[in-house]
């Protein structure tokens, strides 16, 4: 541990990120980590902000739907459509910080790989 990360590039050179691993990899090189992160980035993601987004959409149409039918009063209509609206906003930006954070992350990896970390 410790020495020079020996995983050789596609370019045929070799990586210059410290050895993190008993295998003599890099911490962005080591198949282990490799796995956990692709574990997490699956885990919080879009699919989570996709489904809020979707029971979004279905909320609404209801509300659309009972305006016209005339079983809900328009007011009352009104109010929980700013309410979505709300939570539309919220949704866009917890998906903003989520890639700003990702972003981040594939930044650090990158500097680690060629050493300037
Ligand atoms: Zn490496």
């Amino acid at each position: 541990m410790g020495g020079q990360c020996s995983f050789i590039k596609a370019s045929g050179e070799r990586c210059r990120g410290t050895a993190t691993a008993q295998n003599g990899l890099c911490w962005a090189h080591d198949p282990a980590n490799a796995e956990k992160r692709r574990r997490v980035a699956s885990r919080g993601g879009r699919g989570k902000a996709n489904r809020e987004v979707a029971a979004l959409k279905d909320e609404l149409k209801s509300v659309i739907t009972d305006v016209r039918a005339g079983d809900l009063d328009r007011n009352d209509a009104a109010v929980m459509i700013q309410g979505y609206r709300a939570l539309k906003d919220l949704i866009a930006l917890e998906r903003q910080v989520k890639e700003t954070d990702e972003l981040a992350a594939e930044i650090e990896e990158l500097k680690r790989e060629y050493g300037v970390a």
